[in-house]
């Protein structure tokens, strides 16, 4: 029988026809330039057990109906923007370049001004974005749309990776009024406070 009470710290949970595989209790030892990385696994097989395999390929089907479903609900509904305040997106050397680009600056210009620099260990993240106050809850630097409540990314197509990789998935936040099936037309783009003498735009 699975013994529950050493499962606290739960990383991933597979569920296929034949077994349940639950990976957990993972340690990261940080050594000079490795991680070492340690886990328990508890693998129960059931395919001798007609009835159970019978319920777990109906949750498994439907997993995959939901996933066949998801397309249209994977992109946040446009004007939602609660996480462009509640997160710090962090960059890396080319996250800035890209928002440099895009915004007609040079990199350093870039990271000045629109980057909290903190490097991260592995030297990947050169900060996070900045926020228009000194408050990490505050809503990001490049933010557009408050007055018009109907929010959306000012620098949308030089966005950083972590702002390109969200999704609404498991998202209880939602502006629930916001629907994906109407047009939403973005108003300009963010403007530099000293605007650059030729801009570059990206595609
Ligand atoms: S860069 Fe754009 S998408 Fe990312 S947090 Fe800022 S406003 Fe939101
Ligand atoms: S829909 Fe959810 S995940 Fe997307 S911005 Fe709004 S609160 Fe965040």
């Amino acid at each position: 029988m699975l013994d529950l009470a050493p499962m606290e710290h739960v990383h991933e949970i597979e569920i296929t026809e034949e077994h349940v595989t639950i990976l957990y209790n993972q340690k990261i030892t940080n050594n000079y330039n490795t991680n070492e990385i340690t886990q328990k696994e508890w693998i129960y097989k059931y395919n001798d057990d007609p009835e159970f395999v019978q319920a777990v390929r109906a949750v498994i089907e439907l997993a995959r109906k939901h996933l066949r479903d998801m397309p249209d609900n994977i992109a946040c509904p446009p004007g939602c923007a609660e996480c462009c305040s509640g997160y710090e997106p962090f960059v890396s050397k080319a996250d800035v370049q890209r928002i440099a680009d895009f915004l007609g600056m040079n990199y350093e210009d870039a990271l000045d001004e629109y980057v909290v620099k903190r490097d991260s260990a592995d030297g990947f993240s050169v900060g996070y974005l900045r926020k228009v106050t000194d408050d990490v809850a505050d809503q990001c630097v490049f933010l557009k749309g408050s007055s018009s409540g109907r929010h959306y990314c000012g620098i949308y197509e030089g966005r950083p990776h972590d702002c390109r990789a969200f999704t609404p998935i498991g998202c209880e936040d939602v502006d629930a009024s916001l629907r994906h099936d109407r047009n939403f037309v973005p108003g300009s783009p963010f403007q530099p406070k000293h605007p650059p003498k030729t801009r570059r735009r990206l595609r």
